[in-house]
C-alpha cells in the first residue's frame, strides 16, 4: 500500500481534480472582493467601476465553494482580491475555513494583502491558523508610494509589515517591477527585507486589464533585473518551489529568499497546479485566458453540492495548457480584458 492510499485524509484519487494534462489542481485562490482601499497605477483605474453588491457572493457561499474544493483534493488556499481585508466580515471566512486546517484537509490557509489592514488584523489572522503572508509593496519611498498606489499610505503599511511580525506570520514581499519608477530601489529592498526576516520576490508587470498609462512604458524584464542585482548580491541557486510560476534564490549576504515571477519571458504554465475564483463565483482556470465556469448557479440550485462538484469537474476538464501574454510594440493592448484586481493576483 502507498503513502496516498494510507492517507484517510485525501480524496481518493478518483475524486481529485486532474486536468487534461494529468496536472492536479490542489491550490485555489480566492478573490473575496474586487474592491480596494488602493488605486495602484499597473492594477486599477481611479475611477473603477466596480460589481453591484448583489452579484458578489456572500461569505457563507464563498465558504461553501472553498469547502468544495477542499474535499475535491485541494490542499491551499489563498484569499485576494481586490484588497480582501477590506472585506466586511472577512475575518469570519477565515475562522471558519481554519477548520479544515485543524482536520488536516488543508495544509495551507494563506492571503495576498496590501498590508493596510494588517494592524487590525495580523494577530487575528495567525489565529485563524494563518502562518505565511503575501504583503504587495514596490518602494520604500512614501512619496513614490503615493505616486504607485495613489491611495495609499506606506506608514501604516510599515506599521502592518511589523504587527505582522509580531504575530509570527513569516512574510513574502511582492514587489512589480516598474521600469522608471522603482529600479533603482531593488538594492535597497533586498537589504530592507533581508533586515527584517522578509523573503522578497519581484514580478513582471503582466498585460491584464486596460489601464493607462501604456505597459509598454512600465515594463521591465526581470532577466535584466537579475542581472543588476547580481553586481551587487549573490544570489545562490536553490531548489525551493511554493508550487507557484516563482523561480528562487538565496541571497547569501542575508540568507534570506529572492525570488522572481516572470510570466512574460519565462513560461511556467506546464507545473500548473492552480484555478482562481472570483467573488461572483466564476472560475478561471487560467490568468492568462478568458474562459471561465461559473459556480454560482450551481451553487445555488440546491443545498445539496453534486450540482456544483460536477459543475468543478466539468471546469477542470477545460483547464488550457497555458497563457498567450505578450507585450511588444505590436501588443499594446491587455491579452484579457479584465484587471488583476477581479481575478486575483
Ligand atoms: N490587494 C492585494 C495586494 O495588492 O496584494 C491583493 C490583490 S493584488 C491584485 C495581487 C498582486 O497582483 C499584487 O502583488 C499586485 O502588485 C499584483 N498586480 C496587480 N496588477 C498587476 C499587473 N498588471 N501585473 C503584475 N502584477 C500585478
Ligand atoms: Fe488594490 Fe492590490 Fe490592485 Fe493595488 S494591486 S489596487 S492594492 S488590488
Amino acid at each position: 500500500m502507498d503513502a496516498a492510499s494510507l492517507d484517510l485524509r485525501a480524496p481518493p484519487a478518483s475524486a481529485r481534480l486532474i486536468d487534461p494534462f494529468a496536472r492536479a489542481v490542489s491550490y485555489l485562490r480566492v478573490s473575496v472582493t474586487d474592491r480596494c482601499d488602493f488605486r495602484c497605477v499597473y492594477c486599477m483605474a481611479e475611477d473603477m467601476t466596480f460589481l453591484p453588491k448583489a452579484d458578489i457572493l456572500s461569505l457563507e457561499e464563498l465558504d461553501r465553494l472553498c469547502s468544495a474544493f477542499v474535499r475535491l483534493g485541494v490542499r491551499k488556499l489563498r484569499m485576494t482580491g481586490g484588497e480582501p481585508l477590506v472585506r466586511r466580515g472577512v475575518m469570519n471566512l477565515f475562522r471558519s475555513l481554519g477548520r479544515h486546517l485543524e482536520s488536516g484537509a488543508l495544509d495551507e490557509l494563506t492571503v495576498t494583502t496590501n498590508g493596510s489592514q494588517l494592524p487590525r488584523y495580523a494577530a487575528e489572522l495567525a489565529a485563524c491558523g494563518v502562518r505565511r503572508i503575501n504583503v504587495s509593496l514596490d518602494t520604500l519611498d512614501p512619496a513614490k508610494f503615493k505616486a504607485i498606489t495613489r491611495w495609499g499610505d506606506l506608514a501604516k503599511v510599515e506599521d502592518g509589515l511589523m504587527a505582522a511580525k509580531a504575530a509570527g506570520l513569516a512574510v513574502k514581499i511582492n514587489a512589480v517591477a516598474l521600469k522608471g519608477v522603482n529600479e533603482d530601489e531593488f538594492d535597497r529592498l533586498i537589504e530592507w527585507s533581508g533586515r527584517h526576516g522578509f523573503d522578497l520576490v519581484f514580478i513582471e508587470v503582466m498585460p491584464l486589464g486596460d489601464i493607462e498609462p501604456s505597459r509598454l512604458d512600465q515594463y521591465l524584464p526581470l532577466s535584466l533585473v537579475r542581472t543588476r542585482i547580481e553586481r551587487n548580491w549573490t544570489l545562490q541557486e536553490t531548489d525551493y518551489r511554493t508550487g507557484g510560476p516563482a523561480r528562487y534564490f538565496t541571497v547569501a549576504e542575508t540568507g534570506r529568499r529572492l525570488g522572481f515571477i516572470t510570466p512574460l519571458t519565462h513560461n511556467f504554465c506546464e507545473s500548473c497546479n492552480r484555478v482562481r475564483l472570483t467573488c461572483t463565483g466564476t472560475l478561471y482556470m487560467c490568468l492568462g485566458q478568458e474562459d471561465a465556469a461559473d459556480l454560482r448557479a450551481p451553487l445555488r440550485a440546491s443545498a445539496d453540492d453534486a450540482l456544483l462538484d460536477e459543475a468543478i469537474r466539468a471546469a477542470i476538464a477545460r483547464k488550457p495548457k497555458g497563457h498567450d501574454f505578450v507585450i511588444d510594440r505590436r501588443h499594446r493592448g491587455p491579452a484579457v480584458s479584465r484587471h488583476m484586481s477581479t481575478t486575483g493576483g
